[in-house]
């Protein structure tokens, strides 16, 4: 948690208003969700996780930034959280039933965003240009990057045998114990993106899992270095809720990689790169006597007015931080 000296000198310096939030899929669209609706478009820059993007039926399928994208353009299966409402699965049962690879859904009008930008990224368009022309039909405002415009892909390790993410995830339904998580090591930031963190104020990091969705946008040079040292307010929300996932497979990470599975482990993970954390009024006094700003506060989306609620906390909290000395 961030050197208290320095916290303060930071914010003293620190007149932008830019908010940037890190964000993987669902967790992390929710939240996004939440701050689209309250601030204005030319305040808010959402940086997508884009480790668990894969080639499929030979697609560029990209599941959290279209998690996030289909969320805020306020198309996404409410039931699931991921993929679209209404959808239909004809074209995937066909493929099932033609011996295709099948272990990985993709709907028909999903499809269509995988085709779309597929064929835009084999004209040579950059992934961040492909985003932003998806987001524009589907008339979200709001400003929504990828991590990366090169591939930096996530892979497991379990047990002495390493999967990329999909495989792991979706194939085998994260059910192999994971020893690590491996991440690139040349990622690199795309200019949309460093520029959206030099212009930052605040950054919320959204209640997405801290290992494969969070991590794997810190670990692209120059993410974490530049949290660390810009002068920003940098506030992450507990995807641990009560010393469990609400979804996925968080909490069954952090046992197998032996950890606590709890908010204060989720805030520790993060350690020196906070100013705020924010967890759930059932975890209260969990982090009493950390070096760390904390507010409690019920964290739990189920509606879309809890969304916006817990958007409208974590930014009076956050911006309580950057006013506070
Ligand atoms: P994924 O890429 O679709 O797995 O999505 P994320 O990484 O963005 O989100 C998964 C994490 O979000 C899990 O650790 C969940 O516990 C957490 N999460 C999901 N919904 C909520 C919520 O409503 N509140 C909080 N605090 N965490 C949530």
């Amino acid at each position: 948690m961030k050197d208290e000296g320095r916290r303060q000198k930071s914010k003293i310096q620190n007149p932008k208003s830019q908010i940037v939030c890190l964000a993987g899929g669902v967790g992390g669209a929710k939240l996004a969700d939440g701050l689209a609706r309250i601030l204005p478009p030319q305040n808010l820059t959402i940086i997508v996780n884009t480790g668990d993007d894969f080639e499929h039926l030979g697609l560029t399928v990209c599941p959290d930034l279209d998690t996030v994208m289909y969320t805020l353009a306020g198309v996404a299966n409410p039931e699931t959280g991921w993929g679209r409402a209404g959808e239909s699965w004809v074209t995937m049962a066909e493929v099932s039933r033609l011996g295709g690879p099948d272990w990985f859904s993709l709907g028909d009008l999903d499809l269509a965003a995988h085709l779309t930008r597929t064929a835009m990224l084999r004209d040579g368009e950059p992934l961040t240009a492909v985003t932003r022309h998806l987001c524009q039909k589907l008339d979200i405002k709001h400003s929504l990057l990828p991590m990366c415009d090169r591939p930096a892909p996530t892979q497991i390790e379990s047990d002495g045998r390493i999967l990329p993410f999909q495989e792991w995830f979706v194939k085998e339904r994260w059910q192999p114990p994971v020893t690590k998580v491996i991440l690139p090591e040349d990622a690199r930031a795309t200019t949309a993106v460093i520029r959206a963190l030099e212009n930052a104020g605040l950054v919320i990091i959204a209640p997405s899992n801290p290992f494969v969705s969070i991590d794997p946008i810190l670990n692209v040079y120059p993410i974490r270095a530049m949290l660390m040292d810009l002068p920003q307010a940098v506030v992450a929300v507990s995807p641990i809720i009560g010393g469990q996932a609400v979804k996925g497979p968080a909490a069954k990470m952090m046992q197998e990689m032996g950890l606590p599975v709890s908010a204060r482990a989720a805030a520790e993970h993060y350690g020196e790169l906070l100013d705020g954390f924010v967890f759930d009024v059932q975890d209260a006094g969990q982090l009493d006597g950390a070096n760390v700003a904390q507010l409690s506060v019920d964290t739990w989306m189920r509606a879309q007015e809890d969304r916006v609620r817990l958007a409208q906390d974590v930014l009076t909290f956050a911006r309580s931080l950057a006013v506070a000395t």
